[in-house]
């Protein structure tokens, strides 16, 4: 029997464009079939990796074994590029921020479900174990009933490269990284986001947020703190999270970490008065001996599928999106929230389409 992979062309060959080149050839039904940039230096980084480099993105287009179109360039152009590869008959894959706003990606939906094709936002950290880690604790209440999550991401080293620093682009925080921790939240927590608010920093002097705070509430009692920094020389840690019965923490990406459960087996007895500062305090002082218990963060939550397998099999129409676009819309929504709360200085709400 004849086999043949699904070709894919990737658009915007730059640092993700060429990791997502390692991504395409690992997968045993999909090949790079080329890559366009409009940069020479990226053409040829392409034909020293091994890929055709197509001469315009036109010649993609009519080129009709190429079957799907990967998008990693910034972020203002994605919308035109995906449009007019659905339009012409080909599948998308899209990085995030899959859109500048929610109207532009309302509007990408409508064209794939109008050309039949499939369109699809890269986003990638879903699969992050120690996301996952967080998930598992999430659904079989390792600590207990979670009712507060705070999600961070502190670098010092800035807003990297140049289109990030410029909002035409698309760049600053809020919609790089912060798509990433609001995407994570939405598909965890299953309620609808009833406010938020937020802070943008500009601390660099820059035309683009540096880093954000947002505060978000959900119907189900849960608050969530996310929170992005390119100015912090001290880190805090990536997860920190609250529960009925316990506390956990992720300190890195290398999953250093434990949770702290209250021991339900030991005598309840007063904790011992400490010195603090120049006071005494028992409301402060650790846990009397045996009345918690320190363990070792859960396995992690397991997805049905890695992305680009999830992605082959929808196209093939055999699996749904791991990804939908549903819940990418919610989290432009929330993200458009998160600029309106800053800027207006005011908690906003009643924007979630959750459950609608
Ligand atoms: P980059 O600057 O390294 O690369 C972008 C490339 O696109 C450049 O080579 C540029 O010449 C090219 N380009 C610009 N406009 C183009 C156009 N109209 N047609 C063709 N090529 C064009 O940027 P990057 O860091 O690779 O980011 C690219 C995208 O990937 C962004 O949307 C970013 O948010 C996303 N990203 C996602 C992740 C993730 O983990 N999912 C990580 C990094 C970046």
């Amino acid at each position: 029997m004849g086999y043949s992979k699904h070709t894919v062309v990737i658009v915007g060959y730059g640092g993700m464009g060429s990791y997502h080149g390692q991504l395409i050839s690992s997968n045993d039904n999909l090949e790079v079939a080329g890559t366009y940039d409009l940069l020479d230096t990226r053409r040829q980084a392409s034909v020293e990796a091994g890929y055709k480099a197509y001469g315009s993105y036109e010649e993609v287009l009519a080129d009709p074994a190429v079957e799907v179109v990967l998008i990693a360039t910034p972020n203002d152009v994605h919308k035109d590029i995906a449009v007019r590869a659905l339009q012409a008959g080909k599948h998308v894959v899209c990085e995030k921020p899959v859109a500048m706003s929610s109207a532009e990606l309302k509007e990408m939906i409508a064209v794939a479900e109008e050309a039949g094709q499939v369109l699809m936002v890269h986003q990638n950290r879903r699969w992050d174990e120690d996301f996952r880690i967080i998930k598992q604790m999430y659904e079989a209440e390792t600590i207990g009933t979670l009712f507060q999550i705070e999600s961070r991401v502190h670098g010092a080293n800035g807003i990297p490269g140049d289109w990030r620093h410029v909002k035409a682009q698309g760049g600053g925080m809020l919609l790089d990284w912060g798509v990433h921790l609001l995407d994570q939240l939405l598909f965890m927590i299953d309620s609808k986001v009833v406010s938020v608010s937020s802070t943008l920093s500009y601390i660099l002097g820059n035309d683009v947020d540096d880093g954000f705070e947002a505060v978000l509430q959900f119907e189900n009692g849960i608050k969530a703190i996310v929170e992005v920094g390119t100015t912090n020389f001290i880190t805090l840690p990536r997860w920190y999270v609250k529960g009925l019965e316990g506390s956990a923490v992720i300190e890195d990406w290398s999953l250093t970490g434990k949770i702290i459960t209250r021991n339900n087996e030991a005598e309840h007895r007063e904790p011992t008065p400490i010195r603090a500062g120049v006071g005494l305090t028992k409301t402060m002082a650790p846990p009397s001996e045996g009345s918690t218990l320190t363990g070792a963060l859960p396995p992690a939550f397991e997805l049905p599928d890695g992305f680009y397998s999830n992605f082959v099999a929808v196209i093939e129409g055999t699996a749904e999106p791991i990804v939908k676009n549903t819940e990418v819309l919610r989290v432009q929504n929330l993200i458009e929230a998160i600029f309106a709360s800053a800027e207006q200085n005011e908690v906003i709400k009643n924007f979630d389409t959750h459950g609608a």
